[in-house]
């Protein structure tokens, strides 16, 4: 008899482990919640599908936060350049923008999926489509998975969960799979948004909305406690911040912590500060709203931060006292803004927490807690910056688990 392997999710990660799962010996299903498959992958990339990155395996693992080790087995099984001649050698071609973010060169998302549905269909893989899983157990007298949907009862050999993470809940993945993991005692580190904005307690710069900043270093702190500090590209929202400075750091920053922007780029405060005398001394004519442009500050947010050091709007530069000439040295060196809460689910782009690798294996995606049982894509506890990363994974932990079953069960 055929073994029969359920998978649960028709998602990036769940369409491509049923994919290399299948073979002449086994029976694959993929039981989808919605009324059509990839929903999320559909909208990802704006609807372009930015379906990776560019660059080494060494390089892709600097992007996936405290989980490199983890992705290791992953990355190396399937890398970035197996991705993309996967989809080459079924006609796809690809564009690398400057920043090394790879899209299919129609830049329509659906090409990626119509990809995946065809060599499904190829495989003879039945995909049931309205089919939410309730529950999963394992029946020991039987030695098979019992799994329950709102429709229908099946029973698997092997099953996979691949329900995704929390974010976007109107795609699907509404964290079906954290419940159904705990079943079999995972543990399921907090769910949180991420690659997410941040809203700002008492923001004050609201009429900058739009404007960017390329590169700031960018503190994070705690309790008074340096928690990290990084460099990045920064957006001003209507209430907080954004661009993939902050976001691709989403996933450090809880309620309550306190963003430092250094907003110039000095080795120390001391350096800026007498490079504010120097410029006064030269210029003490002008206006000290012009003079803070030559530290290469954007206009608008220069004046915001004169107001901010109560600094009238036309004063001359010469006319600056030491209180005033500190305050704003502080202000450039190290701009405070609290942070009132990060983004919901509902903007966020990728889930930070999910199942515990520790208990996942990291050479098959198989649950070192229940035998038979894998888990994939966005489910598990990783989560990548933006440019590619978090589908990468979602498809090289799908293949790892394929291969595994495909091997297993032919
Ligand atoms: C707006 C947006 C843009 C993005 N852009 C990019 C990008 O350009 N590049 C990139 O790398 N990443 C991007 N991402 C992230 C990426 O899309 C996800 O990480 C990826 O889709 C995760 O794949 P997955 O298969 O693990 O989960 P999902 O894609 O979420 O698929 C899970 C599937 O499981 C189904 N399901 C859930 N529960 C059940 C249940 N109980 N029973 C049956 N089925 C169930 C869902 O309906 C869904 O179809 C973006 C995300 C968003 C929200």
């Amino acid at each position: 008899m055929k073994e029969k392997i359920i998978i649960i999710g028709a998602g990036p990660a769940g369409l491509f482990a049923a994919i290399h799962a299948a073979g002449i010996d086994n029976e694959v299903i993929v039981l989808e919640k919605n009324a059509e498959p990839g929903k999320k992958l559909l909208i990802s990339g704006s609807g372009q599908c930015n379906l990776t990155h560019s660059g080494d395996v060494e390089d892709l693992l600097n992007h996936y936060g405290e989980a490199e080790r983890f992705l290791l087995g992953p990355l190396y099984s399937f890398s970035n350049r197996d991705l993309l001649n996967f989809f080459r050698e079924r006609g796809l071609e690809f564009i690398t923008t400057s920043e090394g973010k790879v899209f299919p060169s129609s830049f329509e998302a659906r090409d990626i999926l119509d990809v995946l549905l065809k060599e499904a269909d190829n495989q003879d893989i039945e995909i049931k489509y309205k089919t939410p899983v309730k529950d999963v157990e394992f029946i020991e007298e039987d030695n098979n998975f019992l799994i329950d949907s709102a429709k229908n009862q099946y029973r698997a050999d092997l099953v996979v969960l691949a329900t995704g993470g929390k974010s976007y809940q109107n795609t699907g993945s509404t964290g079906d799979g954290y419940r159904l993991a705990a079943k079999f005692c995972h543990e399921i580190i907090e769910p949180k948004p991420a690659l997410v904005p941040v809203y700002i307690n008492n923001y004050q710069f609201k009429e900058l909305t739009g404007i960017s900043l390329d590169n700031v270093t960018i503190s994070l702190w705690r309790g008074g406690s340096l928690v990290k500090k990084w460099q990045g590209d920064l957006l001003f929202t209507h209430r907080g911040l954004s661009g993939p400075g902050i976001l691709n750091y989403s996933r450090y920053i809880n309620n309550g912590d306190l963003i430092k922007l250094r907003l110039v780029d000095f080795k120390n405060e001391a350096r800026l500060d007498q490079r504010l005398i120097d410029l006064i001394e030269k210029k003490g004519q002008s206006l000290f709203k012009n003079l803070i442009k030559k530290l290469g500050i954007p206009e608008r947010l220069g004046l915001k931060l004169i107001k901010l050091a109560s600094i009238p709007k036309n004063k001359q530069a010469a006319q600056l006292s030491k209180n005033e000439r500190k305050k704003i040295g502080e202000l450039l060196y190290g701009l405070p803004l609290k942070v009132e809460k990060r983004g919901s689910f509902q903007e966020a782009m990728v889930t930070a927490g999910g199942i515990s690798l520790e208990e996942i294996n990291p050479g098959t995606m198989e649950s070192e807690l229940r035998p038979g049982l894998f888990a994939v894509g966005e489910l598990l506890n990783v989560d990548g910056d933006t440019g590619g990363y978090n589908l990468q994974f979602a498809f090289s932990s799908g293949y790892l688990a394929g291969q595994e079953i495909n091997q297993r069960t032919n």
